[in-house]
């Protein structure tokens, strides 16, 4: 049976109080609750707050934190950059890879993200690779291709083991942060077009094996409908992972 993921992705936001507030009770909830066997939640913090929060979560083999961002070099004269070694050293366990805001805002490119995706994978630390086409293209019916496209250049180079380490998260981009969730169908076609294309490639074992999330406005009113999609395999949440409140129901959802 594949791992199902809950991933909280807490962006820019969140003071050290707020942050810890958080965390302590994400903590309290998985030490007191038994979690689903083959069940995950992740947390990607700010990255000021990685090194702590890898050491609180340490013990708990259901619980571990992500990264939002790796620079795709080992060392060098990158400033204000973080590498794979760098995370991986701390004890991070994820790193979100290919965020929409990365590509849109810092232009990070298909071809970056697969040099970010080497670095990562070289230092021991499994890639969450996002990927989602925005409205437009969904307007003019080419998300497909677009989605298409950006697996092949950015993943479909690696090795068979390489990409069995890689989770995958389908997100389109009018659906993040907008309160526009995709429905429950849009999300299935989706991912079993995206394990379709990991089939062709990999083979049927392998894409069934492999974790794809969704994300974009996923809350606890709409997570069970989503999560109980064959292809849906978990979330990436973004603003419902800043409140013990909404994210411990969507982590219930399963
Ligand atoms: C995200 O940015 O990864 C995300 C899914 O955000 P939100 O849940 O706020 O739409």
């Amino acid at each position: 049976m594949r791992k199902h993921i809950v991933a909280g992705n807490w962006k820019m936001n969140l003071l050290a109080q707020e942050a810890e507030t958080l965390s302590n009770a994400i903590v309290a909830y998985i030490k007191q609750n038994q979690i689903e066997e083959n069940t995950e939640v992740i947390l990607a913090p700010p990255a000021i707050y990685l090194k702590e929060l890898a050491e609180a979560t340490e013990p708990f083999a259901k619980l571990n934190i992500a990264a939002q961002n790796c620079h795709q070099a080992a060392s060098g004269a990158f400033t204000g950059e973080l590498s794979a070694p760098m995370l991986s050293n701390i004890g991070v366990d994820y790193v979100i890879i290919g965020h929409s805001e990365r590509r849109l805002y810092f232009q990070e490119s298909n071809e970056v993200l697969r040099q970010k995706i080497l670095s990562a994978l070289s230092n021991d630390l499994q890639p969450i690779f996002c990927c989602g086409e925005d409205e437009a293209i969904r307007d003019q019916d080419q998300h497909e291709d677009f989605i298409a496209q950006q697996l092949k250049e950015s993943l479909f180079d690696l090795e068979a083991s390489e990409i069995a380490q890689c989770v995958i998260a389908y997100e389109p981009i009018w659906a993040i942060g907008t309160g526009k969730t995709a429905s429950s169908e849009q999300a299935q076609k989706m991912h079993h077009f995206i394990r379709s294309l990991i089939a062709k490639q990999y083979g049927n074992d392998l894409a069934n094996s492999m974790t794809i999330l969704y994300g974009g406005s996923c809350k606890p009113s709409n997570a069970k409908e989503l999560f109980s999609q064959p292809d849906v395999d978990g979330g990436l949440i973004g603003g419902a992972s800043l409140s013990a409140d909404q994210f411990i129901p969507i982590i219930e959802s399963f």
